[in-house]
């Protein structure tokens, strides 16, 4: 095999700032993290997109947040088939393991995994149907979702599945008996969130997730 490359410069020139900066005027801080193991309190699932900046909205350090990104911000429902499961592991860990008390599954308008699944669910996105597509069948799981808002007016299907992403990856987390046992006993809460890119608002789920807020 020789696949491999080294990394850009920009990038190692990104990397030696960061060293230099803020690394090196928080040594102890580094240190301790890496002595005293992680104890993150939360949880948050969002997705790939590159513009959904989970740290920087909520100011976090290192060791605050256990953070899983997957496209559309989507977890399964339990399926303990023996079968490869990043979501469900990350969700496994971090609830069993580190025992995290919040669970933020946070979407995003304009994601593109969402509106992917809305092209496909409504027939024009025949790639995406093929078996073959890695998207197609992740996105298979907000495929109820679609049939939730199809009857929609047309501007608001999209959005509103943005919404429907994130209240089937809450109903899925519930399916993972170790997240309902927590949420039951009170050490685990839940939190929908859907953030806006462009005018930076977060909007909450509450109750049954029918009702949307502004935080
Ligand atoms: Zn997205």
């Amino acid at each position: 095999m020789n696949d491999l490359s080294p990394l850009p410069q920009y990038l190692v020139k990104r990397y030696e700032g960061w060293k230099a900066t803020i690394h090196s005027e928080n040594h102890a801080w580094y240190r301790r993290l890496a002595e005293e193991g992680q104890r993150p309190r939360a949880m948050v699932i969002s997705c790939c997109d590159s513009r959904v900046h989970v740290t920087s909205i909520f100011g976090a350090d290192s060791g605050e947040f256990f953070i899983h990104r997957n496209i559309a911000n989507l977890v399964p429902a339990h399926a303990p088939d023996g079968q490869q499961h990043g979501t469900s592991a990350a969700v496994e860990y971090a609830v069993t393991a580190l025992k995290v008390t919040h669970l933020i599954v946070m979407g995003h308008t304009r994601c593109g995994g969402v509106a992917g699944c809305h092209a496909m669910c409504s027939g024009h996105a025949p790639e995406m149907d093929e078996a073959t597509s890695f998207v197609g069948r992740w996105m298979d799981i907000l495929r109820p979702g679609y049939e939730r808002v199809k009857d929609l007016p047309e501007d608001q299907q999209v959005p509103a599945l943005e919404r429907e992403a994130v209240m089937t990856s809450i109903r899925n987390l519930l399916t993972f008996p170790f997240v309902k046992e927590a949420v039951e006993a009170g050490t685990l809460t839940l939190h929908g969130l859907i953030h806006d890119i462009a005018d930076g608002t977060l909007v909450q789920a509450t109750g049954d997730g029918t009702r949307w807020t502004p935080v």
